[in-house]
C-alpha cells in the first residue's frame, strides 16, 4: 500500500512537493486552511476586477518550464506566457525615469547613454552572473542543506571562490559602476531576496541574470495562473486538496508523527510535510519538548520584510506607467535602516506599482485600470487603519505626482492588506511576507533545516527554508523535499 502524506499548506511549495510525491507513488492529501488555493499568491474578484494578492514578478522561466517538464507537461500546457518590454520602468523622480529594454543592445546602449564605457563592464557583470546563475540554480539550490558535506565535492568548492560568497553584492557592484541609477537598477533584484545589498552575497547577482538576460514575463490572466495550472496537474497525478482545512497539532506518540489534528477531525499519515510558514509549524503545532528550534532562535532571525499592498480599482485609463514601476525617488538606504536596522514606519518609503491592466485586458473592466501599490515595511509593526490610511496618502500624492495625473479621485475599488492580514490569513511569523531573508548566515545549511532532527517523519519545505523566498525557490524547495522523502521512505 502506498505511504500517506499529508501536506499542510497549498502555496507554490505545497502544490509543487505534492507533485512530485504523487508522481513517486504517494497517496498525498494537502489540508491547506484557506478556501483557495496558492497561499501568498492568491486571487481574489471584486467589480469586475482581478487582483493577484501576492507575487507580480515572474522571473527565471527556465525553473517553471523544468517543472512542468517533469511531469512530460510545458507552460504552454496551463497558461500563455508574454515577455514584457520594457521589462519594468523606474522612477528617480518626476522627471527622471529608466525604462529597462528587454533587448540586450538596447540595455547596453542604455548603460552607455548613463556611463560611458559601461557597456563593457556590463557585459563581464553578466557573464559573471550567467556562471553563478548556472552552478547557483542547477547545483546550490537543489541541495537540501542538511550537511556541511553536500558541499565537499571539489567542484562545489572551487565554483564557490568563483560565486563570490564573501564580498557583497553593494561592493561588487560599486566596484565595476560609478553611476548611482546603474547601481540601483543593478541592486534592485536583490530586495527580491528579503535583505539589503550590503548584507547579501556577490553570488546574488545571478538575479541580474535572470533579470537582464532572461527577462520579465506574465501569464496572461495574472500570476494565479500559475497556482491554477499546478493545481490542474496536482489533481491529474492524483493528489487530493482539501480547502478550509486548518491543521491546529501534530499528534507526535513516539518521535514519529501519527496524525495531525484539524477543524475538521483528524487525518492520519506516514509522513507529514509542512509547507505552511516554518515558524508555525514547528513553535505552534509541536509541543516544546519536540520542537528543534527555541523562541530566541527564531527572534534572532532576519526575517524578509512585510509589506503594506493596496488593491485598487481605477475608473480611467492611466498614463506615464507600464507594468511594473519602482518608484526610488526616496532615499534607499534610509528606508532601508527603517526596515532592517530600526525597524520603524518608514519616514519616506520606496513603492512599487504594478499595472498589469496595461497588458492583460481581463484582470479589470473596460476603460478601466487595475492598479496594486506595495510599500515594503519591516516586519512585526504595530498595524492599524490609521497608519495604513496614512501610507496610502503619502503614496498616492506621490504616484499622482511623478505621474503628472489625478489617480485617487478615480478609485472606485480599493482593499488594503498589510501585517495583520498576513498573519491571519498565512500564519506568518511577525507578519512576514517573503519568509527569511537570504543573508549569509541564513544561507544553505544555516537555514531552517528541511527535515526535523527530534520528529523522525516530519519534513518543511517552503519559503522559510532552503533554498529561500520567492516563487521559483518555493517550486524548486518542494522538488528537493520530495527527494529527501523519497530518500528515506521511497
Ligand atoms: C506581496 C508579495 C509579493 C511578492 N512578490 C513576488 C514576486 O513578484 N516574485 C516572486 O518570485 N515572489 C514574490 N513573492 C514571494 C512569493 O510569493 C513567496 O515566496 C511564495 O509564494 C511562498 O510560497 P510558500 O508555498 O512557501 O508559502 P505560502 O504561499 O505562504 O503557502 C503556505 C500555505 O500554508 C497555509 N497554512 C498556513 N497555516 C496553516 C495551517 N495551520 N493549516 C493549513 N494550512 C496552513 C497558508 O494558508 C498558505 O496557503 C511575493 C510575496 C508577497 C507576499
Amino acid at each position: 500500500m502506498s505511504k500517506k502524506v499529508i501536506i499542510i499548506g497549498a502555496g507554490f511549495a505545497g502544490l509543487s512537493s505534492a507533485c512530485y510525491l504523487a508522481k513517486s507513488g504517494y497517496d498525498v492529501t494537502i489540508l491547506e486552511k484557506n478556501d483557495i488555493p496558492g497561499g501568498r499568491a492568491r486571487k481574489f474578484e471584486a467589480e469586475g476586477f482581478t487582483f493577484d494578492m501576492g507575487p507580480s514578478w515572474y522571473w527565471m522561466p527556465d525553473v517553471f518550464e523544468n517543472f512542468f517538464k517533469d511531469f512530460g507537461k510545458r507552460v504552454d500546457d496551463y497558461y500563455d506566457l508574454v515577455r514584457l518590454d520594457p521589462s519594468y520602468r523606474i522612477y528617480f523622480d518626476e522627471n527622471d525615469m529608466m525604462d529597462i529594454p528587454a533587448s540586450m543592445k538596447e540595455l547596453k546602449n542604455l548603460f552607455e547613454f548613463h556611463e560611458p564605457g559601461s557597456s563593457v563592464k556590463l557585459e563581464k557583470f553578466l557573464k559573471e552572473a550567467e556562471y553563478k546563475y548556472n552552478v547557483g540554480m542547477n547545483e546550490f539550490v537543489h541541495k537540501p542543506g542538511l550537511s556541511i558535506f553536500e558541499f565537499a565535492d571539489i567542484r562545489v568548492l572551487k565554483s564557490m571562490f568563483k560565486l563570490q560568497m564573501l564580498t557583497s553584492m553593494s561592493s561588487y557592484v560599486r566596484k565595476l559602476f560609478k553611476n548611482e541609477k546603474l547601481i540601483q537598477l543593478l541592486e534592485f533584484p536583490v530586495l527580491f531576496l528579503g535583505a539589503t545589498p550590503e548584507n547579501t552575497p556577490a553570488m546574488y547577482s545571478l538575479m541580474n541574470y535572470a533579470d537582464l538576460a532572461l527577462g520579465t514575463w506574465y501569464p496572461i490572466g495574472g500570476m494565479h495562473k500559475i497556482i491554477e495550472g499546478m493545481v490542474h496537474l496536482a489533481l491529474e497525478l492524483g493528489v487530493d486538496i482539501q480547502l478550509g482545512t486548518k491543521v491546529n497539532s501534530l499528534i507526535v506518540p513516539n518521535g514519529h508523527v501519527k496524525s495531525v489534528l484539524t477543524d475538521k477531525g483528524e487525518f492520519n499519515a506516514d509522513i507529514i510535510l509542512g509547507a505552511a510558514d516554518y515558524n508555525h509549524i514547528e513553535q505552534h503545532l509541536i509541543e516544546k519538548k519536540k520542537q528543534d528550534y527555541t523562541e530566541e532562535y527564531w527572534d534572532s532571525r532576519t526575517m524578509a520584510p512585510s509589506s503594506l499592498l493596496f488593491y485598487l480599482g481605477v475608473s480611467k485609463k492611466l498614463k506615464n506607467l507600464k507594468h511594473h514601476n519602482l518608484f526610488f525617488d526616496a532615499d534607499f538606504k534610509k528606508h532601508a535602516e527603517e526596515i532592517y536596522d530600526k525597524p520603524a514606519w518608514p519616514s519616506d518609503p520606496l513603492f512599487y506599482a504594478c499595472v498589469p491592466s496595461v497588458t492583460d485586458d481581463s484582470v479589470a473592466p473596460d476603460g478601466m485600470e487595475n492598479l496594486f501599490l506595495l510599500i515594503p515595511l519591516a516586519p512585526d509593526l504595530e498595524d492599524s487603519e490609521e497608519m495604513r490610511e496614512k501610507y496610502y496618502q503619502i503614496v498616492m500624492e506621490r504616484l499622482e505626482a511623478i505621474t503628472d495625473q489625478e489617480i485617487a479621485s478615480h478609485v472606485v475599488y480599493k482593499r488594503s492588506f498589510a501585517h495583520r492580514d498576513f498573519k491571519s490569513d498565512y500564519n506568518a511569523f511577525k507578519g512576514n511576507a517573503y519568509g527569511l531573508a537570504n543573508t549569509l548566515k541564513q544561507t544553505a545549511i544555516l537555514k531552517p533545516r528541511l527535515r526535523s532532527k527530534k520528529i523522525k517523519n516530519l519534513f518543511y519545505s517552503g519559503q522559510l527554508t532552503t533554498p529561500g523566498p520567492g516563487v521559483p525557490p518555493s517550486i524548486i524547495s518542494g522538488k528537493v523535499v520530495a527527494s529527501e522523502i523519497n530518500k528515506s521512505f521511497g
